[in-house]
């Protein structure tokens, strides 16, 4: 079946990397890393495109992305299926996530006719002022492996319609997914007719490669999805040099369960945010809040549900659990309920599953931890499927641990209690970037600007008017009198 997909993105496999799948560590292909050299060339093919690109009209840029979103339409099969082998996704995840990227570019078309700008009264007679967002150049999308294309598509599909040319390092564990998503949007430029070539290129590598994207001046814009560790180096990097980045970092999202919810649709929402993508995604549900008069109704519940859900192959449309991505990433699940363990955590479940049918896949027992408190372990983001659950009596003392961890991604309450859902939403509530009320903390729809705050990095992406930071904004004034009247009512005589 590999192969069979690759060939349809017309992917060969040649070079010295090998991409491995999570589902068994099998080989799927190999590839080769852009060199420094490589790198350079493609930064300076992306300047030369975002010249001619940035004059095409918006709403013809729109098109493109139009036509792009009619490949996606047409492949999602396919390249759901890529994410699944590439990224250990469950197949229903997996398209998912082409759907997020159809639904992207579907309003980015609609953008592409909405770039406003603004009039604004001047204070001088016979002048017009206005405000006009322009293209900011290429841009530079660092990716993580978790959404291997669904990042890049947020960013990408608003970047295209704002003019701007794209460079994407996506993830050094996901290659061919992107390889499959750049033959795609090739389809669509062949389609389109008139882009400048190389308006959208790839960059394969680990680090040193992002790396090179966040020094560089021709780059105004730096995208990065990843850990807080790297966006703690990015930022600095992109800073020095006066760009802007735009930064999707670590998450360690929580929800509180008030005694008004209803426990049955929490409990699914629980499970869903807690252990779906193997608990690797930014948004996974890591801490949950229990008020004491339903914690002894609802943990036990959940229990069940997690002894019983279905732990596989990710291609196997009854799975709901895949793998993780690799060793390393079993070995910080490990750590982490360890450390938990030593602070005091009761673990329900965690520990390697199926070893004996994929010796190189490494699939786990999602867990539960029951905390006695907020402990340095739960205020780590662990990418991995484990839940710390800690009870409380008072909604105001579960709001403030529920803000206590250096993360400030998203966030939920369980409650018919109006007044808790709309505190929890309030200027003193949540103080996430996704505050949500009888929803789980991840799955957001591409419509709102999605990001968060303190170590998850500020960025905004996706819908509402995260465009603005694709472009350049300019304050133009015009004088169309017989008469130079300085702002201020200087007088200047000369
Ligand atoms: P990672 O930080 O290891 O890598 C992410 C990307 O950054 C990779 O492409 C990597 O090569 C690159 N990179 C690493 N160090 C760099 C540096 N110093 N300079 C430039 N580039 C560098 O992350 P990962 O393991 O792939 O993904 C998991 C992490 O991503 C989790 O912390 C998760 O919460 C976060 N994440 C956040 C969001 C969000 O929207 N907030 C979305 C997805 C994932």
């Amino acid at each position: 079946m590999t192969n069979d997909i690759l060939a349809h993105f017309g992917i060969k496999s040649s070079g010295d990397v090998i991409a491995r799948s999570p589902i068994d560590g099998a080989e799927l292909a190999r590839v080769s890393y852009d060199s420094a050299a490589s790198v350079e060339k493609k930064i300076a093919a992306s300047a030369e495109a975002f010249k001619a690109w940035r004059d095409v009209p918006a709403p013809r840029r729109g098109e493109l992305v139009r036509l792009f979103g009619e490949e996606l339409r047409a492949n999602k099969e396919q390249l759901g299926k890529l994410v699944t082998l590439e990224a250990g996704k469950i197949v229903q995840e997996g398209l998912g996530e082409v759907q997020e990227m159809i639904d992207i570019c579907d309003f980015a078309v609609g953008l592409s006719r909405q770039l406003y700008g603004l009039t604004i009264a001047s204070e001088r007679p016979g002048h017009r002022m206005m405000e006009t967002w322009h293209p900011a150049g290429p841009v530079a999308v660092i990716s993580a492996f978790n959404f291997p294309v669904a990042v890049w598509a947020w960013n990408a599909a608003l970047a295209i319609v704002c003019g701007d040319s794209v460079i994407w390092k996506p993830s050094e564990k996901t290659p061919l997914t992107a390889l499959a998503t750049q033959a795609l949007f090739a389809r669509a430029v062949k389609k389109f007719g008139s882009a400048p070539a190389n308006l959208s290129q790839v960059v394969l590598g680990l680090r040193d490669v992002g790396e090179l994207l966040a020094k560089d001046a021709r780059i105004p814009v730096v995208s990065a999805t990843g850990s807080t560790r790297m966006g703690r180096e990015l930022a600095p990097v992109v800073a020095a040099r006066f760009g802007k980045s735009i930064l999707e970092l670590g998450g360690n999202n929580a929800m509180i369960v008030a005694p008004s919810a209803k426990l049955d649709l929490a409990q699914r929402a629980i499970t869903f945010a807690a252990v779906g993508t193997a608990g690797q995604r930014c948004t996974t549900l890591r801490r949950l809040f229990v008020h004491e008069s339903v914690y002894d109704k609802l943990v036990p519940a959940l229990k069940k549900i997690y002894a019983g859900l279905p732990i596989g192959n990710p291609l196997d449309a009854k799975t709901l659990v895949g793998p993780l991505i690799d060793e390393a990433a079993f070995e910080g699940m490990e750590r982490a309920l360890a450390s938990a363990r030593d602070e005091g955590g009761k673990i329900a479940g965690g520990g390697r599953a199926l070893e004996d049918k994929f010796a190189n896949g490494y699939y786990v027992h999602p867990a539960i931890v029951e905390m006695p408190e907020q402990s340095k372990t739960v205020c780590h983001e662990t990418f991995a499927p484990i839940l710390y659950v800690m009870k409380y009596s008072n909604f105001e003392d579960a709001l403030a641990k529920h803000n206590a961890v250096p993360q400030g991604l998203s966030s939920c309450v369980f409650t018919a209690d109006m007044q808790e859902a709309e505190r929890f939403i309030a200027a003193s509530g949540s103080d996430c970037g996704i505050a949500n009320v009888n929803i789980g903390p991840s799955g957001a729809e591409i419509g709102g600007a999605f990001g968060g705050e303190k170590e998850t990095g500020g960025g905004r992406e996706s819908g509402s008017d995260a465009w603005k930071a694709y472009m350049r904004r300019q304050t133009a004034t015009i004088n169309y009198s017989d008469a130079l009247p300085l702002a201020q009512g200087i007088e200047f005589a000369v």
